[in-house]
């Protein structure tokens, strides 16, 4: 079994506006009496007024990506010690929207895990396998090597989460099997134990990609699934308390 406590995050990616507020109000208004962990990763730009709408509930905010840099003439970037001015407590990272699309090699992932350790937040570090690389075979050697070339040393003793997101999973409605999902997470589980020890045994592996209410009871009670990173389905409130009561 997990070694947690579900851990449900909701990354909602480049959606939200003020008028979307209201959503995570409801999510913290509706949590009842769930022992689930949750947070929600909105864009940048909603992460202080997130905080401040959700202050004093249970529901922690993270950001979606940082820079590694602390400060200085990187025009558009966000450093982690800005997100945590704003409010937060987490961010993901190394998310594969990130990987792909803007370059990010596990080298620069491992540095922004640095960079969000520096200024005290939280990572959710994002590994996972293209449909290419699981159709030849290599999904565990893929992952496992993220694991270990995204994860400073620097991570032994501090709090942190690791999501395993088959790329060919998130937000396109397919999901591998229960099997194929405790197979890479029971990896990922002797990776982080290569790592760091017995405390590797500790750290929450969220599953991520297209988990949506009909399929997350089966998935958040996998072998060592800590958790879930959800996308699509915690932009509506409803949709994201009830994968978190599923937990
Ligand atoms: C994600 O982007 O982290 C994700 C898991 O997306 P979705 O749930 O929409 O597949």
């Amino acid at each position: 079994m997990s070694p947690t406590a579900s851990f449900i995050a909701g990354n909602w990616k480049m959606n939200g506006l003020s008028v979307d507020l209201d959503q995570a109000r409801a999510v913290a208004a509706g949590l009842g009496g769930t022992a689930a962990r949750v947070a929600i990763c909105p864009p940048a730009t909603l992460v202080e007024r997130m905080s401040r709408a959700l202050a004093g509930t249970p529901v922690q905010i993270g950001g979606q990506d940082c820079d590694a840099r602390a400060s200085g003439a990187f025009t558009g970037d966000v450093a982690a010690e800005m997100l945590a001015d704003a409010g937060a407590a987490l961010v993901i990272l190394g998310h594969s929207e990130r990987r792909a699309g803007h370059d990010e090699t596990d080298a620069v992932v491992a540095e922004k895990v640095r960079a969000a350790l520096r200024a005290g937040l939280e990572p959710i570090v994002c590994v996972g396998e293209t449909l290419d690389q699981r159709k030849a075979g290599q999904a565990l050697a893929v992952v496992t090597g993220q694991v270990r070339g995204s994860l400073p040393a620097e991570l032994a003793g501090k709090a942190f989460s690791v999501a395993y997101e088959p790329v060919w999973a998130i937000g396109t409605g397919l999901t591998p099997t229960t099997p194929e999902i405790e197979e890479v997470h029971r990896a990922v589980r002797d990776a982080l134990v290569a790592a760091f020890g017995p405390a590797g045994a500790g750290v929450p592996i969220l599953y991520g990609g297209s988990v949506k209410p009909s399929n997350a009871a089966e998935i958040l009670h996998a072998d060592q699934v800590g958790g879930a990173l959800v996308g699509g389905a915690s932009l509506k409130a409803e949709d994201f308390l009830a994968i978190i009561r599923a937990a």
